[in-house]
């Protein structure tokens, strides 16, 4: 059976974070999530009943690719590997993943969502998906999500991913010394941004200088700088 994609938003503007943050991105924003953080800033995504969503085929959402100017597209969500991306290849665009984490994209899926909604997948290509850049985002414990040790430990052992963390002091900069320490993820791969919505949030200097001494890459947070909440940014 052909499998079905739902989106809750298509987009063009610029990657705000991670290792492309400037670049200019189609994102498609994929409906349905495995987590619920507690900061969440796409919280319509998570549900059937949480936030307005269509359906797509694979080939429609390539024609979708394909007719946009942007050479990036960001695969984002909610989390969109409960959905098979590796079938969602355009040549010539350089394709992205936003992930929690917390899903191992090589094995199949089947796994029911806190509506009780039930998501299952085939095992993606990893010949195909290592193509992709990957940011990974594991959740610290401010976002009352568990962490799967078998998933990081996955992403840990993989090349083609960076991993982004969203901190918002210097306890929370701990917790992520200790998780890349345990699961020995190379500093240069770490990116760290600051939590918050407003420009006042992303503008700390003195966190901005301890993200340096710890020898991890500061990620910025663009689209909070230059358009606050606003969706579709
Ligand atoms: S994993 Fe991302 S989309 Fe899902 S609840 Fe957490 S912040 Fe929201």
């Amino acid at each position: 059976m052909e499998p079905t994609f739902f989106l809750s938003e298509i987009f063009e503007s610029i990657q705000g974070e991670g290792n492309y943050a400037g670049a200019n991105s189609l994102f498609l924003r994929f409906q349905f999530c495995n987590f619920t953080c507690s900061w969440c800033d796409t919280k319509y995504t998570w549900f059937k009943d949480s936030g307005a969503f269509k359906a797509f085929s694979a080939e429609e959402i390539k024609e979708k690719i394909i007719a946009s100017q942007s050479p990036n597209v960001i695969f984002t969500g909610g989390e969109p590997t409960l959905y098979p991306l590796d079938k969602l290849v355009v040549p010539g665009k350089k394709l992205h993943v936003e992930t929690n984490g917390s899903i191992i994209p090589v094995l199949p899926l089947d796994i029911t969502l806190a509506d009780n909604n039930r998501m299952t997948r085939e095992a993606m290509d990893e010949a195909v998906i290592s193509r992709f850049n990957w940011v990974v985002s594991p959740k610290l414990s401010n976002s009352r999500q568990k962490v799967n040790e078998e998933s990081l430990r996955f992403w840990a052992s993989r090349e083609y991913c960076i991993f982004k963390f969203v901190v918002r002091n210097s306890a929370d900069m701990d917790e992520v010394e200790s998780l890349i320490n345990q699961y020995a993820i190379p500093k240069q791969k770490v990116y760290v941004a600051l939590e918050g919505q407003t420009l006042e949030s992303q503008l700390k200097p003195d966190l901005v200088d301890e993200i340096v001494r710890r020898g991890w890459n500061f990620s910025p947070r663009l689209h909070v700088l230059l358009w606050g909440t606003k969706k579709e940014k």
